[in-house]
């Protein structure tokens, strides 16, 4: 898999992103800027807007909303529950394995895949993240056609060595962060610089927390608390993100979809 200089010798014949509509531009620059390179083809696929979804009740199907994991209080300012997280596995888990079936191995709607297939899933998963790595690794048992390998952590390379090896290479950018603009996984620190670099992802985070509380949104509907994206259970535009970051600054750690890499 790696050769002893720690580079990958297996051929990669596509990267796949699981796009939710809902990043920061910063993302889309350096997906357009990875496309420019003319390595592997990177399939891009979606199952809608998010955010809008989210808003208007709705999911990928149609059906219900899929909801994000974001905070619940009854009272604001005190903190509460949190919804279950069904939008990693929608609109980022489901749109992979879609474009696998589809568009890699050239599958129809519910075809079985063939005996003889394999297909080989890399993920940029550190090694300061086990959890998540071990959580992966459970979803290809009972899946003999598809196997998944995590080259940075079995290399030992961390998330700091990542970034100091981003730094040494000519690339005419910041590496950003991929996650929705609203996702409640992320620290004050992480609040703080979305706000200060990137109005538009911001005011999209705001509108989407204040849509939410709004009455009448399915999101609300049978809840008796309301929903917040900050941890804090206070609207996201009044919230004060100059607080104690509790999450230990680590965003994400829980969303085994690859968000936040
Ligand atoms: S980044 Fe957050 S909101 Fe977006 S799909 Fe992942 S967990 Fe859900």
């Amino acid at each position: 898999m790696a050769s002893p200089d720690g580079e990958l010798d297996d051929r990669i014949d596509y990267a796949i992103f699981a796009d939710t509509q809902e990043e920061p531009e910063p993302v889309y620059d350096h997906l357009r800027w990875l496309q420019s390179l003319g390595g592997p083809p990177i399939l891009v696929d979606t199952a809608g807007r998010l955010g809008d979804d989210l808003i208007g009740g709705t999911n990928s199907m149609g059906q219900r909303f899929a909801s994000i994991p974001a905070f619940t209080s009854a009272t604001p300012g005190q903190t509460g529950g949190m919804l279950r997280r069904q939008c990693t596995a929608e609109y980022k888990i489901n749109v992979v394995e879609r474009v696998i079936r589809r568009q890699v191995v050239g599958l129809k709607y519910r075809q079985r895949m063939p005996k003889g297939v394999k297909v080989v899933q890399y993920f940029g998963l550190s090694h300061d993240e086990p959890r998540r790595v071990s959580k992966v690794r459970n979803r290809f048992v009972g899946h003999p056609w598809a196997e998944g390998r995590f080259p940075l952590f079995d290399l030992e390379i961390t998330h700091s060595d990542c970034a100091a090896y981003l730094k040494g290479k000519a690339i005419p950018h910041e590496v950003p962060r991929s996650a929705c603009v609203f996702c409640p996984y992320r620290s004050n620190a992480e609040w703080r610089h979305l706000r200060d670099t990137d109005p538009a992802g911001w005011a999209r985070a705001v509108e989407v927390d204040e849509a939410l509380r709004r009455p009448g949104t399915v999101a609300n509907r049978n809840l008796e608390q309301s929903i917040y994206l900050h941890r804090s259970c206070l609207p996201l535009a009044q919230a004060d993100l100059g607080g104690r970051d509790v999450t230990g600054g680590v965003a994400h750690s829980e969303c085994e979809g690859m968000c936040g890499l």
